[in-house]
């Protein structure tokens, strides 16, 4: 039987893990976390990222726990449209969904045929022409005909084998919770949660998860928020963090001040926004009889401002279940494990280079950036805005 050792137990190592198991493959997954754990948060999945989940046989989970994504258009703090709303341009639109639903549901497609082993940080990685590679925690070692990297934007294995790859800050701090349906504010009937709102340097973005799970007591309902701030992420306790929010946000349009007065602070997620620069030079590196490769987070983080990282790393692992469907190991898996640098690399190279434009344009700050911003947002936006959609929709999985 043909094995596969998968690092890392993010949503893109379980999703690639659980798609081996279930095309015959004997997978080992090694998380350095004491179990497999989700992070009170929420995510936008774009119309490829959905995709590529039902590529990887778990599209029915989807539908049963993601909520449809309206398009509510971008304002200014004092309420000036930038973008308007408009229909979206794919057949699916994009949709919000949980992450520890999402997670359940990645979990629940492991199946019986993947060993977990929780609590194994890997920090040895070995490869050679002859051998099949190997990742070890300097105790154990875990050969396999394939090998994973799924262990985010830190990755040891990365780091060993494509050291030109440099995690540096995006300029940036993220702020995210879910308020609980049972702590979510009333608003007015004509109030919507949903939209985006950008000011100079910052960002607010809040979507609504709906009262889905209120009979049955899970709070996984609720409204999502993520607040972005150039600069670097606080030191400071979630108390002064949620202070500071407040303060930061203050006079922005309703429903943000709602919102931040109905955030606890054990909801706050704090992450300081970082990427890869430059991304590794390949995502794949063959070895006998077959070889290693990058996933996710570890081959091409990025920033959150497109929110297609956890996208990518779903269409990641439905090329890396087409790719080495019938490969054997040996020559066959090798060209297998090319096959994916050569589908994978070119298409992140894209959807980074779009995400640092709109990076750019959205961390604008200053008058004079400002001024420009807004007139780019009035004008350039929806092209960009258009071509990113028009990216994130372009994607088809491999037959
Ligand atoms: C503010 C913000 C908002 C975002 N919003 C969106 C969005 O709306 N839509 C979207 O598509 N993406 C979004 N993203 C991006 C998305 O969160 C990431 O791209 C995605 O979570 C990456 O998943 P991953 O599995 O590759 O890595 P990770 O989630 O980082 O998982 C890596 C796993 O590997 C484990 N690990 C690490 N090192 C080792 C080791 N040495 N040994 C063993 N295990 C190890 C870790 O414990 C972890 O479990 C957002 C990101 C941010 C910061």
């Amino acid at each position: 039987m043909r094995t596969a050792v998968v690092v890392g137990a993010g949503i893109g190592g379980l999703a690639v893990a659980g798609a081996l198991a279930r095309s015959g493959w004997q997978v080992t997954l090694l998380e350095r976390g004491d179990r497999l754990r989700a992070e009170q948060t929420a995510l936008v999945l774009w119309p490829n990222g959905v995709r590529a989940l039902g590529a990887l046989g778990l599209g029915d989970g989807l539908d049963a726990i993601a909520t449809a994504l309206p398009d509510v258009g971008v304002r200014r703090p004092d309420g000036h449209w930038l973008v308007q709303p408009r229909p979206m341009v794919d057949e699916r639109a994009p949709v919000v969904v949980h992450r520890e639903d999402l997670h359940d549901a990645l979990i629940a497609g492991l199946g019986d045929r993947v060993e977990i082993r929780t609590g194994v940080r890997v920090r040895t990685v070995r490869t050679s022409a002859a051998d099949r590679p190997a990742v070890g925690d300097g105790r154990t070692e875990w050969e396999a005909d394939l090998v994973v990297a799924a262990d985010g934007v830190d990755s040891v294995v990365r780091q060993r084998l494509a050291p030109e790859a440099t995690v540096v800050s995006s300029g940036s701090a993220a702020w995210r919770a879910v308020i609980p349906w049972y702590r979510a504010p009333k608003l007015p009937a004509d109030q919507s949660v949903n939209g985006e709102t950008l000011g100079a340097g910052y960002r607010f973005v809040a979507i609504s998860l709906g009262e889905r799970g209120s009979s049955g007591g899970s709070t996984r309902g609720g409204i999502y928020w993520v607040a972005t701030a150039a600069g670097a992420s606080r030191p400071e306790s979630p108390e002064t963090q949620l202070a500071l929010l407040r303060r930061w946000y203050a006079n922005w349009p309703a429903p943000i001040g709602d919102l931040l007065a109905a955030t606890e602070p054990e909801d706050l997620v704090q992450q300081e926004v970082r990427e890869l620069r430059p991304l590794p030079r390949g995502f794949a590196f063959p070895s006998g009889p077959g070889g290693v490769v990058l996933l996710g987070d570890a081959a091409h983080a990025m920033p959150h401002h497109l929110g297609q990282g956890a996208c990518l790393a779903f269409e990641d692992a439905a090329t890396l279940r087409s790719a080495v469907r019938d490969a054997v190991p040996g020559e066959s898996l090798r060209g297998a494990v090319e096959a994916y640098n050569r589908a994978r690399r070119p298409r992140a190279v894209t959807v980074v280079r779009q995400t640092r434009r709109m990076s750019a344009v959205l961390q604008s700050r200053g008058r004079l950036a400002l001024r420009a911003r807004d007139a780019a947002l009035g004008t350039i936006t929806p092209r960009l805005m258009g071509s990113a959609a028009t990216a994130a929709a372009a994607w088809r999985p491999p037959a």
